[in-house]
């Protein structure tokens, strides 16, 4: 760490370590000071405090400690089921301790009929309690115990545990650490935001988050670490933020001219939404400061991002700018593309559509055309940011679905422009407030928090599989009046055999009820090419076909505004935001829609609350808090290859209070000492200085 500080002497130089450990250290964990092992925090305690009475042991598997006596030992089973077991009795009950290695280790050094202290974690077979290879110690007659209170258990590797660099080890050295003299770990936050925020000091915080003296005063170490995470986490979304507003200058797009007001005016199809407007008034506004814009545009699925993602474009077109949209797949790309086509038929603006199918001809035409200024809006997947896609004057990126995208390819997005385009994020996987400040701290937010008028709300319902011929009766009257409905199969992974195998099984049972030809069905999975994915979402488009069976692919933005029912079958495989992504298929035009989520056998906790959520709310911002809940935010999409969410002791679904009060201290700091310069915020610049992200970040856009 710091100031050549206590901190920084070599780990090797440790009791207990030496160079040999010293290297396991380096290579598996990245440790080689004092300071890297002090912040390499244990994941959880162990409860040593207290001793079980074996008769208030439930199930649910926990770690805990009992003691009694051990029973005869017994070795049963044969092979690789070879397992040693005993009883171990309190006088209140008994439970089996098991061993299915070291058996002969275990045989040799304990002995029935001895007190034993007992650890481990508990679990249930038919109503039986086991522990499987417990941590054992022998109770002398006469002997209390020792005291173990709390005892941190540390992330390591099955490399170390092999040398013997276990649990054990590790509290050792930072027990010695933490004796030797000189120890002390330097305040990183100002003295006064300590006083504000009631927050412990850090050399007694990592004190006690590595020998916890009992839970309170963990929870007050815990507390205090995670504040100064979320902080600094903070501080450099804010830092980046405003690196960005000063460093890059943006463009300026004043006029409001003929393409946005000739399009407003005569093509566009209905009045948009005060939500949509509202909007539309941010990025306009964002769009004439001089800097760059950087904004996430939320709304949920059908609030209608699209249109105000081409208004922008408008604007961006009014000044003599090209724009792009991105999407992250063709199926969407195409999509965007026959949307633009049709919406701005007859006002002369040219567009076009560039995918890894666009065929090699096609493309040196369209790259031309591109550097020449001749196209002015181009859609696109991923495509668009290989590195010979020059626009002749880039001026607004657009980005839909940003959760496929990561920060590092926005980055490289901008680098196409000689100045740098403002960038539009859109997302309608909606994520929940905290994750959003996690994530995109550095980005501003419009949220579209209205759909369309004359939408009904979707009816949701749960079906068991059994029902099928009712379901089928259903769907049977709705395409009767007129309708088109989808079925979707869960895809399985990584296997497009079995998944076009699976979409084929699931088909036939389909057209048992509703028999071709008389139902026209079209069929869409990932097998298929680009180009037969047009084909058959345009015959379902254009409503040539009734019902689409797919997998997943047709979960993102697909419009298909006659569509009323979306069947999804195995709906226990689907994760919350699939579900929420498939229901916004219908529900996209006048007529009343419905989702009907199908599932078979008995079902785990987590999917009955899955499903009950979606029955429950149509709203995606409850939806993504729930899922978030269910999953852990670095589960969800986007967060995992965003690498913005490396907190090792906050979580997010918890940490709320924190993280407000984390963000509103970063605020206040730089808002009154931008660049800490005041004395007492002297450990917040020695702190920034030693972080490395630093200079990665002001690169990303
Ligand atoms: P999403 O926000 O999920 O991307 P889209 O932009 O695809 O939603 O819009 C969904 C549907 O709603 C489209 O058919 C679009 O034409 C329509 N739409 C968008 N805005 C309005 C509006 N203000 N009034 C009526 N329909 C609208
Ligand atoms: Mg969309």
């Amino acid at each position: 760490m710091h100031q050549g500080s206590f901190l920084d002497t070599p780990i090797e130089f440790i009791k207990g370590v030496g160079p040999q450990r010293a290297e396991v250290l380096k290579k598996e964990l990245s440790i080689h000071t004092v300071g890297d092992f002090l912040s390499h925090y244990p994941y959880r305690y162990e409860d040593r405090s207290v001793v079980y009475p074996i008769s208030q042991i439930g199930s649910g598997e926990v770690f805990l400690q009992i003691q009694g006596v051990l029973s005869a030992f017994e070795l049963v089973g044969e092979g690789k089921a070879r397992r040693l077991t005993c009883w171990l009795r309190d006088g209140t009950g008994q439970i089996e301790l098991i061993w299915f290695q070291g058996i002969s280790y275990v045989h040799k050094n304990l002995q029935p009929g001895q007190r034993y202290l007992v650890f481990g974690r508990v679990s249930e077979f038919k109503g039986k309690l086991s522990i499987a290879h417990p941590e054992v110690e022998l109770i002398k007659p006469h002997e209390k115990p020792a005291q173990k209170g709390l005892v941190p258990v540390y992330p390591l590797t099955d490399s170390m545990r092999r040398r013997y660099l276990d649990n054990k080890f590790m509290s050792q050295v930072s027990a010695n650490i933490l004796a030797m003299p000189g120890f002390e770990i330097p305040e990183n936050l100002p003295a006064y935001m300590l006083e504000k925020q009631q927050l412990v000091a850090r050399h007694w915080a990592i004190s006690m988050l590595h020998r916890p003296n009992n839970p309170q005063n963990l929870q007050l170490a815990e507390n205090r670490l995670k504040f100064e995470e979320l902080f600094y986490l903070q501080i450099r979304h804010l830092q980046l933020k405003s690196h960005r507003n000063r460093t890059l200058k943006g463009l300026v797009f004043e006029k409001v001219g003929e393409h946005f007001n000739g399009f407003y005016k005569n093509h566009l199809p209905f009045e948009l939404t005060n939500a949509q407007k509202k909007v539309l008034k941010e990025i306009r506004k964002d769009m004439v400061t001089g800097r760059q814009m950087n904004r996430l545009l939320q709304g949920d699925v059908g609030s209608g991002k699209t249109i105000v993602a081409i208004l922008a474009m408008l604007i961006a077109l009014d000044n003599g700018y090209q724009s792009c949209i991105m999407a992250p797949t063709e199926i969407l790309a195409s999509q965007h593309y026959a949307v633009m086509q049709e919406l701005l038929e007859g006002t002369g603006i040219k567009t076009a559509l560039l995918t890894g199918s666009t065929t090699k001809k096609n493309r040196e035409k369209l790259l031309a055309e591109l550097k020449s200024g001749e196209i002015s809006i181009l859609t696109g997947t991923h495509a668009l940011i290989e590195n010979d896609v020059d626009f002749a004057q880039l001026g607004l990126v657009v980005i839909d679905e940003q959760h496929r995208f990561g920060v590092a390819q926005r980055a490289k997005l901008w680098r196409k422009g000689n100045r740098v385009p403002h960038i539009l994020v859109m997302t309608a996987t909606p994520i929940p407030r905290t994750l959003a400040m996690t994530v995109y701290g550095d980005l501003e937010v419009s949220t579209i928090d209205q759909l369309p008028s004359g939408r009904k709300q979707i009816v949701t319902v749960h079906r068991h599989d059994n029902t099928r011929p009712l379901i089928m009766q259903f769907v049977r009257e709705e395409v009767a009046k007129g309708r088109q409905v989808y079925v979707v199969f869960p895809l399985i992974e990584d296997s497009p055999k079995l998944e076009l195998k699976s979409l084929m099984t699931g088909y036939e049972v389909v057209a048992e009820y509703l028999p071709p030809p008389a139902y026209k069905y079209s069929m869409l999975h990932g097998k298929l090419k680009p180009a037969e994915k047009d084909i058959e979402m345009g015959r379902f488009k254009s409503h040539a076909t009734d019902i689409m069976v797919a997998t997943t692919v047709i979960e993102v933005g697909v419009n298909v505004p006659n569509a009323s029912v979306m069947i999804i079958e195995n709906a226990e495989r689907f994760g919350l935001a699939q579900l929420h992504q498939l229901r916004g298929r219908v529900g996209r035009g006048a007529e009343q829609s419905y989702c009907i989520l199908v599932t078979g056998g008995k079902l785990s906790a987590a999917a009955r609350k899955r499903i009950q959520t979606m029955v429950a709310t149509t709203d995606g911002f409850q939806i993504a808090q729930v899922d978030m809940e269910l999953r852990g935010p670095g589960d969800m999409d986007g967060t995992r290859q965003s690498g913005l969410l490396e907190l090792k002791l906050s979580d997010i679904r918890k940490d709320e209070a924190l993280l407000l009060a984390s963000r509103a201290a970063a605020e206040a700091l730089l808002e009154d000492d931008a660049k800490f310069e005041k004395p007492e915020n002297a450990p917040v610049k020695l702190e920034l200085a030693k972080i490395p992200h630093r200079t990665v970040w002001s690169k990303i856009s």
